[in-house]
């Protein structure tokens, strides 16, 4: 195949926490990103950089380099960093939806205070994705996504490019990853005697599965500093291979031509199986199963008792015990401690044993409906409830039963009998 277009796009893939803990991972991340943001702005060649579709890391980075915090918004403004949609590269399957909504609605805060969002779903790592997740990209204003295991190994699934509808009919142009994955172009050196063999081999493992003519080389990988000289692999690859053209593209500037000339194969329903193709690692559903139950619990709360008693608080107004006062950067510190939980390796329960223990740790703290720590606020958010329901409807008495199911009402008190 000729007239092949490649793009492409440097990156890094960073684990906050999986072989080592998240410090030791944070103490390799602050010179790798020194090192980057040094290289962007020495040389305008090195167009952009794709940090790993999660706001967190730059958090991570900014709590060691506060002072260089100018210099990283004026990258990700300018598009030259592109960060986000998440806030953490979180599994997508153990999470609860609004936990994945959450994750998303964080990063997009993040990634505007920033100076802007990477419209693109980039989910290179998880375990596998549920059906929703087209429909999840499209009500964030997102039409394109990366994924790599879930998908792959079956009759149909040969092709690098998916049009994948979600469960409400809305869908996502989705670039699938080879089965080397983001790393694919790792390897590939900025160095004429060395680069003809190993381009050889990361062409064919992508133009055979390509159905259109732009093909996506991620470089980059696992915990990996920046390509030391993308401008010269560019332009060393254009010598090896004359009759195809070489980008160094931004993600969203792939998609904008991903799909021109090519026929994305229809895609439907939750992926979790790739097993010909990549690991998909379903067997993490069942390690570290108290782990999961705790983050799930941390949901349960924060979704189904936190938020609603929070939202009828404030709609009371006024102030006396505390009510009308706005408790949602309460809960916006609850959900990113929560969030933070659900990286990946880390609720998935494939990290090094201390992660787990620290992440059971966190989740058994305040972020629980039976802990010390919520039942002052617990007791004024339910008394501003109470007055706000008394205030519009003839009742006297408030349950807060955060459960899914249904329950009568024949043993509430009549008006005047009974006080929550
Ligand atoms: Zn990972």
């Amino acid at each position: 195949m000729s007239g092949l277009i490649f793009h492409l796009i440097p990156h890094t893939h960073w684990d906050r926490e999986w072989y080592l803990p998240r410090a030791a991972f944070q103490a390799r991340l602050v010179p790798a990103l020194d090192d980057l943001l040094e290289r962007l702005q020495a040389d305008p060649g090195y167009r952009s950089f794709l940090l790993d579709g999660q706001t967190v890391l730059v958090a991570d980075y900014l709590s060691a380099r506060p002072d260089r915090k100018a210099e990283v918004k004026a990258l990700v403004k300018t598009g030259r960093l592109q960060v986000g949609p998440w806030y953490v590269l979180a599994d997508e399957l153990i999470p609860s939806g609004e936990a994945l909504v959450r994750n998303l609605l964080l990063g997009a805060a993040d990634a505007e205070r920033l100076g802007g969002r990477l419209d693109v779903l980039y989910s290179p790592d998880a375990f596998g994705h549920p059906a929703v997740w087209p429909t999840l990209a499209r009500e964030f204003g997102i039409r394109a996504g990366v994924v790599w295991r879930g998908l792959g190994g079956e009759p149909g699934q040969e092709r690098d490019l998916y049009r994948w509808r979600g469960p409400d009919g809305r869908d996502a142009l989705v670039w699938h990853l080879p089965p080397a994955g983001y790393e694919i172009g790792a390897a590939l050196p900025a160095d004429g005697d060395r680069l003809p063999a190993a381009w050889a081999a990361v062409r064919a493992g992508l133009v055979g599965r390509a159905a259109g003519k732009h093909i996506a080389v991620f470089v980059g990988a696992d915990h990996h500093a920046a390509h030391p000289d993308v401008a010269r692999l560019r332009d060393l690859l254009a010598e090896v291979e004359p009759q195809s053209a070489f980008r160094v593209s931004r993600l969203d500037e792939f998609f904008q031509t991903a799909a021109d000339g090519a026929n994305p194969a229809p895609l439907a329903g939750e992926l979790r199986w790739s097993y010909r193709y990549a690991w998909t690692l379903q067997g993490v559903h069942a390690t570290r199963a108290p782990l999961k139950r705790r983050s799930s619990a941390a949901e349960l709360f924060l979704e189904r008792f936190a938020e609603p008693l929070a939202a009828l608080a404030r709609r009371g107004g006024g102030g006396g015990t505390g009510g009308g006062r706005d408790r949602r950067p309460l809960l916006e510190l609850a959900w990113r401690t929560l969030v933070r939980c659900q990286f990946h390796d880390a609720i998935a329960g494939c990290a090094s044993d201390p992660s787990p223990g620290a992440r059971a740790t966190t989740l058994r703290g305040p972020w629980t409906p039976g802990s010390r720590a919520w039942r002052p606020s617990r007791a004024r958010w339910c008394a501003a409830a109470c007055s706000t329901w008394c205030a519009t409807i003839p009742m006297r008495c408030v349950i807060a039963r955060p459960t899914r199911s249904t329950r009568s009402c024949s043993g509430i008190p009549p008006p005047g009998r009974g006080v929550a």
